[in-house]
C-alpha cells in the first residue's frame, strides 16, 4: 500500500498547471497569438544582464570543481553573510548570518519551515486567498491547515484571526505581496498582527511562529518596499525566493532567515535544518549560490508588470468587470460575474482566455489573471474580455 497523501499529490495536477497546459495545446492547436494564457506565474521579463554576465565570470574565473561542488548544507558563508547584510540595511531586518539558510527557493523553505516547525497534528494557520502549496506543505509535515476568511477588499481580517488561533495552532504563513490578490500587508496591519501572536503566546503559554512568505517583496508599484515583517514581532522567519524578483524560477534559489531577536532562535534554525536533510536536501545549486552573491539587491525591469497592472485593471474595470486593486506581485483577482468560479473560467476558454479559478486559494468566486505577460497580449485580449463581459451582460 502507498502512502494515501503521496498518492494523491502526485495524481492531481495544480488548477494552474492542468490550465497551463490546456493552453499549450490549445496555441499548438490554434495559434500561439490567438491564445490569451493568464494561467501561470513565470516572470515574462529577462533576468537582469548581471546575472549572464556573473555565470560568464565564475565560469571563466573560478576552479570548476569548487564551482560545482558541494556547498555547507545551510549555504555558502560568504552568500549568507551577505544575505543578512542586505537585509539589515535594505529592509532593517534584524537577522545575522547565522540566521540564514539558502534552499531552493520558496517552496523548499515553506515546506521546511512546516516540516521544522510543525508537531503532527498541530495547526498552521493562513488568510485566504492563499497559495495552494501551503496546503500540501502542512499536510506533508502531518499538520492542519486552517484558513482564515478575508475581510472587505481582500484584506487578512484579523479580528476572524483572534478567533481561529486556538492552543493547537503552532504557525502562521502570512503573504506580502499577496498570489492571488496582490494585497499589500501594511506597517499598521503588521502592527495589529504582532500584537495578537504575541497575546496568543502569552495566553496558550507556547510560541506561535510567523513566517512570511515573500518571494513577490521588490513588485510593489504604489511605494516604497513593504515593512519587514521581522521588525513587528521577534517568532518570525522570512522565506524569500530570487524566482520572481530576479526571473530565476527554474533556477531554485531563495533563502529563509530565522529573526535574531527569536529566543530560541538557534534551536528553531537545527530544526529548519533538520527538516530540509530529512527531506533529502542537500545544498542549493551552488553555482546560482555565487550568481546571487553577485547579484544581491539587483531586479529584472519589474516596470514592466506596472504597466501591465495599469493597463489590465483600467482595461477589465472600464468592461464592467469587478477587480480587486492589486499593489504588489504579478496577480489581478476578479470577481466571477457568476457564483460558480469555475464555470466562468470554462466560459473564458471559448474566446481563448485562460483565467485561473479561486476555488483552490481557498476562496470561491474568483478568477486569478497572472499579467506577467506581454503588454500586447493583454491589448490584443481586450476584445476577447469585451465578449466574454458582453455574454454576461456587464457592458
Ligand atoms: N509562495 C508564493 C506565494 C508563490 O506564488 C510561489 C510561486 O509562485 C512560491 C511561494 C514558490 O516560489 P519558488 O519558485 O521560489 O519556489
Amino acid at each position: 500500500m502507498l502512502p494515501k497523501n503521496s498518492l494523491a499529490w502526485g495524481r492531481s495536477k495544480s488548477c494552474i498547471r492542468e490550465l497551463a497546459a490546456y493552453g499549450a495545446a490549445r496555441k499548438a492547436a490554434i495559434g500561439t497569438d490567438k491564445v490569451f494564457d493568464f494561467s501561470i506565474g513565470n516572470p515574462s521579463v529577462p533576468a537582469p544582464p548581471q546575472v549572464d554576465e556573473a555565470i560568464r565570470a565564475l565560469l571563466c574565473e573560478t576552479d570548476s570543481t569548487a564551482l560545482h561542488g558541494y556547498t555547507p548544507a545551510a549555504g555558502l558563508p560568504s552568500l549568507r553573510a551577505a544575505v543578512a547584510a542586505d537585509l539589515r540595511a535594505r529592509l532593517g531586518a534584524p537577522v545575522s548570518a547565522d540566521g540564514v539558510y539558502v534552499c531552493c527557493g520558496a517552496a523548499a523553505g515553506l515546506a521546511a519551515c512546516c516540516r521544522g516547525l510543525l508537531c503532527p497534528g498541530e495547526e498552521a494557520l493562513t488568510f485566504a486567498p492563499f497559495f495552494p502549496e501551503y496546503r500540501v506543505f502542512v499536510e506533508g509535515a502531518g499538520g492542519v491547515l486552517g484558513v482564515v476568511p478575508p475581510a472587505a477588499g481582500l484584506q487578512p481580517d484579523l479580528n476572524a484571526l483572534e478567533r481561529f488561533i486556538t492552543e493547537k495552532t503552532k504557525l502562521l504563513i502570512v503573504n506580502t505581496p499577496n498570489n492571488p490578490s496582490g494585497v499589500v500587508l501594511s506597517a499598521e496591519s503588521l502592527t495589529r498582527l504582532g500584537e495578537i501572536l504575541r497575546a496568543a503566546e502569552r495566553r496558550y503559554g507556547h510560541t506561535i511562529y510567523l513566517v512570511s512568505d515573500e518571494p513577490y517583496r521588490e513588485l510593489v508599484y504604489d511605494g516604497a518596499l513593504p515593512p519587514s515583517v521581522l521588525r513587528f514581532y521577534d517568532d518570525a522567519i522570512l522565506c524569500y525566493s530570487f524566482s520572481k524578483s530576479l526571473s530565476l524560477p527554474g533556477e531554485r534559489i531563495g533563502y529563509l532567515a530565522v529573526s535574531d531577536r527569536m529566543a530560541e532562535r538557534d534551536d528553531v534554525f537545527a530544526a529548519l535544518a533538520g527538516a530540509a536533510r530529512a527531506s533529502g536536501y542537500v545544498n542549493a545549486p551552488s553555482l546560482m549560490q555565487r550568481v546571487i552573491e553577485r547579484c544581491l539587491g539587483l531586479t529584472s525591469d519589474l516596470s514592466v508588470y506596472r504597466e501591465n497592472r495599469d493597463l489590465l485593471y483600467g482595461g477589465l474595470q472600464e468592461l464592467g468587470y469587478d477587480c480587486v486593486y492589486p499593489d504588489g506581485a504579478f496577480y489581478l483577482f476578479v470577481k466571477s460575474p457568476e457564483p460558480d468560479a469555475k464555470a466562468f473560467s470554462e466560459r473564458a476558454k471559448q474566446f481563448e482566455l485562460l483565467l485561473v479559478p479561486s476555488d483552490d486559494f481557498g476562496l470561491e468566486g474568483y478568477v486569478r489573471l497572472a499579467y506577467c505577460v506581454s503588454g500586447e497580449m493583454i491589448r490584443r485580449a481586450m476584445p476577447a474580455f469585451q465578449a466574454l463581459a458582453e455574454s454576461y451582460g456587464l457592458t
